[in-house]
């Protein structure tokens, strides 16, 4: 079981931010998102968006601001557990015991719910069984790149990702249906360009307008069945892989175990320290609520600074706060190479 001084649930932005705040009062952290990236809503939902509100920041894309939290957490002491969904706690004496559904355990005194509106679950598409050949033959993210190279792939979806994955992965694969059920795609205008650059060059093959029939395969995924939207004819593919881009859904999924004060899907906290009900237990960023509450990234940021006050409290009873103006912090200029008198 791994020791930490926070268990962070949540690796989107006011969670990577609870990792500045920790590491500058001495603390450790280890996070745990159920996604396979870094970022939360600013990667998944909006990377190419600029955001104008981050104080100081005229302007940052959502995936520039990522960047830049990662670089201001840089010197200090954390780890990242990817494709981690945390799915129970449990107290023991004053400590949480945390358990992630890939048999990962956690004691810790002080737990962070960074959870954002919960864990986003790729939706499934609408046929039997759809997990049936899950990483072998059927994925909804691209995790592996080169496992694409010669390879025939059908491509469900009509916004970005279907778009921007039609084309990268056209580039090296053998050849590449993409499947929409109408000639409109959502994503970026320019990659759809893109993409019908390539469909006139032969390297993509538009099936539009169908939706998906069927998965085929008993022992080994056999390719899909296709239907035509309007006609309803069945067309197969023989495929080898088969990547679904449906979007995702927001779940508050195992959150609503662990029996935390809950006010309609989110988690009531105090404003003092942004603790739950639970003492160890806080709740930062968009997954909390209180009077006045707005989900924003800077009301995160300053809720969790505050939180993290209690846990240090926590871990340290009796010990009053360090307290100290980054400007003079010595150790962190030197760590960040930042050379400014
Ligand atoms: C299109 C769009 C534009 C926006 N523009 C702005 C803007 O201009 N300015 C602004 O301030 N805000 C903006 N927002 C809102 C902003 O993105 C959110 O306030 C912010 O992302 C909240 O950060 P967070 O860290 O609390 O949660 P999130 O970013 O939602 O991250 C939460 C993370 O927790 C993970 N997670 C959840 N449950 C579990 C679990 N059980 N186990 C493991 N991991 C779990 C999720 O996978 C997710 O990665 C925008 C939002 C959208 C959708």
């Amino acid at each position: 079981m791994k020791e930490t001084d926070i268990l962070i649930i949540g690796a989107g932005p006011v969670g990577l931010f609870t990792v500045f705040e920790a590491g500058l009062l001495g603390l450790e952290c280890e996070l745990v998102d159920n996604l396979d990236k870094i970022g939360g809503q600013c990667i998944e939902l909006y990377p190419d968006k600029p955001i104008y509100d981050i104080p100081g920041v005229a302007n940052q894309t959502g995936r520039e601001h990522i960047d830049a939290l990662l670089a201001q957490i840089k010197p200090f002491n954390y780890k990242v557990n990817l494709n981690t969904r945390v799915e129970s706690i449990k107290k023991e004496k004053d400590k949480w015991i945390v358990k992630t559904n890939n048999d990962l355990s956690f004691l810790t005194k002080n737990i962070f719910i960074a959870a954002g509106a919960g864990s986003f679950e790729s939706r499934r598409p609408p046929v039997e069984n759809p997990d049936k050949f899950l990483g072998n033959g059927i994925e909804y993210a691209v995790r592996d790149i080169k496992k694409y190279k010669d390879k025939e792939i059908t491509i469900f979806g009509g916004g970005d990702s279907a778009l921007d994955w039609s084309v990268e992965l056209a580039k090296t694969a053998k050849k590449v249906y993409l499947v929409h059920r109408r000639d409109e795609f959502r994503g970026a205008k320019h990659t759809e360009s893109q993409m019908r650059e390539l469909v006139k060059s032969g390297k993509i093959e538009l099936k539009i307008p169908y939706v998906i029939k069927s998965i085929n395969g008993d022992e080994k995924f056999n390719g899909v069945d296709l239907m035509h939207f309007e006609s309803k004819e069945i067309e197969s593919i023989n495929c080898d892989e088969a990547l679904f881009f449906f979007g995702l859904n927001k779940q508050l999924g195992p959150i609503l175990d662990w029996e935390v004060e809950l006010e309609e899907k989110k988690i009531s906290v105090n404003t003092e320290n942004f603790q739950t009900n639970k003492e160890g237990i806080f709740a930062v960023g968009d997954i909390n609520t209180y009077p006045g509450k707005l989900d924003l990234i800077l009301c995160g940021f300053h809720e969790t600074t505050l939180a993290v006050q209690e846990a240090f409290k926590r871990i340290h009873p009796g010990e009053r706060v360090p307290f100290g103006y980054t400007t003079s912090n010595k150790g962190l200029q030197e760590k960040l190479k930042v050379n400014k008198s």
